[in-house]
C-alpha cells in the first residue's frame, strides 16, 4: 500500500516506492530492506533485528511533519503518524494496546484518516486479560516440570518467543533453553535493554540442563505432538507442548494446549483504537478488512476495506488501485 502526501509517495509496509516506511521486523513487512536503493523510515531496533543495520539511507520528507508512534506489537514496532496542512493520517501498522512482559502498549493519537490493521476483526475474537493467560501458561508449565516431564513452548521467533522467555523468567524463575533463531532476537531485545535470561541450544550449559527435564522456547512449527514424540524417543522422558497465539481461540493445534497470546489487537482494541483517536475516515487493512469495516459502519464510523495494491492521496481522502 503506498500513501500520497505532498506530492511524495511512501510505500506502506511494502516496496512499490522510493520512499518505505517498516512497521516492524517480522519478516512479513520488511521487503523495502531487502530492496536495493531505498529509503528507509523505520525504529534502530526494527533494523537491528531484521539484521539491516547498515547501508540505509533515511527518509525525509519536505514539508511533512512525520511521528513515529509505538505500536506495542514487538520490540521497535512503530505506526506512521503523517500531518500536512492540518491534516493528519495514521498508519497503525500491526499493534495491540496491552502492555505485555517485554512491550508496551500502542500510543493513540487523534487523526482525520486513519488506516487500520485488521487482524482479529470478528467480534468473537476478544482476548482474556493477559495476566491471566500468563498464570494459565506458568501454571500449566510449573505442573508438568514438577512431574519431571519436559516443556516446549512455542512462539514466534521475534516478540512472542522473548515474551515467553520472560514469562519463564519471572513467573517459573526459569532460564528456558531456546532455538538458535530465537537467541538471535533475545540478543538484539538485550541490545536495547529488555534482559532475558536463556540458554541457548547447542551450548554446554544446555546439554548439562537436558539431561533433566526442562523447559524449551520453540517456534509454533516446532511445537507439536510429533515433534515430542521424537523428543521422548531421544530424552526417554514425557514432553509436552503448547503454542501461544491469538488464533488458540479459533483453530485446533497439534498440541498438548494452545494459549491465546497475541501481539495484536482483539476485536475490542481494535474498536478503543477507533473511538480514541476519532477519525474521520477510516480504511481497514491486514486480515478480517471485510467484517472490520461492516462492524464500524454498524456504529455509524465511514469504513472500508483497502487492498495492499492501493493508493492513498492524504489531501484528498480517496484512494485508488
Ligand atoms: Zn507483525
Amino acid at each position: 500500500m503506498n500513501l500520497d502526501i505532498g506530492g511524495t509517495g511512501i510505500a506502506l509496509d511494502g516496496c512499490g516506492r522510493m520512499n518505505c516506511f517498516v512497521s516492524h521486523a517480522h519478516s512479513d513487512h520488511v521487503a523495502a530492506l531487502r530492496a536495493v536503493g531505498k529509503s528507509i523510515l523505520a525504529s534502530e531496533e526494527t533494523l537491528a533485528l531484521a539484521g539491516y543495520s547498515n547501508n540505509i539511507s533515511p527518509l525525509k520528507l519536505d514539508g511533512v511533519k512525520i511521528q513515529l508512534l509505538n505500536s506495542g506489537h514487538i520490540l521497535g514496532s512503530k505506526q506512521l503518524r503523517a500531518e500536512l496542512d492540518g491534516e493528519s493520517f495514521v498508519y497503525t501498522g500491526d499493534f495491540k494496546l496491552q502492555d505485555s512482559l517485554t512491550t508496551k502498549g500502542a500510543d493513540i493519537e487523534k487523526c482525520d484518516v486513519l488506516l487500520i490493521e485488521s487482524t482479529y476483526g470478528s467480534p468473537e475474537m476478544v482476548f482474556p486479560e493477559r495476566d491471566f493467560v500468563y498464570s494459565c501458561m506458568a501454571k500449566w508449565a510449573k505442573n508438568n516440570l514438577e512431574r519431571g516431564a519436559i516443556v516446549i513452548l512455542g512462539g514466534y521467533s521475534i516478540g512472542k518467543a522473548q515474551e515467553l522467555v520472560k514469562l519463564a523468567n519471572e513467573y517459573l524463575d526459569v532460564a528456558p533453553i531456546v532455538e538458535s533463531n530465537i537467541e538471535k532476537a533475545c540478543a538484539v531485545y538485550e541490545q536495547f535493554g529488555v534482559k532475558l535470561d536463556r540458554i541457548p541450544v547447542r551450548t554446554d550449559e544446555a546439554e548439562e540442563i537436558m539431561k533433566h527435564e526442562f523447559l524449551s522456547i520453540v517456534t509454533p512449527a516446532s511445537a507439536s505432538r510429533s515433534f515430542c514424540s521424537k523428543l521422548e524417543g531421544i530424552y526417554n522422558r514425557k514432553v509436552v507442548c503448547a503454542v501461544a497465539s491469538g488464533w488458540a481461540l479459533r483453530y485446533a493445534y497439534s498440541a498438548d494446549r494452545s494459549f491465546p497470546l497475541s501481539d495484536h489487537a482483539d476485536f475490542n482494541q481494535l474498536f478503543e483504537y477507533v473511538e480514541r483517536s476519532s477519525p474521520k475516515k477510516i480504511y481497514c487493512t491486514h486480515g478480517e478488512t471485510v467484517r472490520l469495516a461492516s462492524e464500524l459502519r454498524r456504529k455509524g464510523y465511514d469504513a472500508k476495506t483497502i487492498s495492499k495494491a492501493s493508493q492513498m492521496t492524504l489531501d484528498e481522502f480517496s484512494e485508488g488501485d
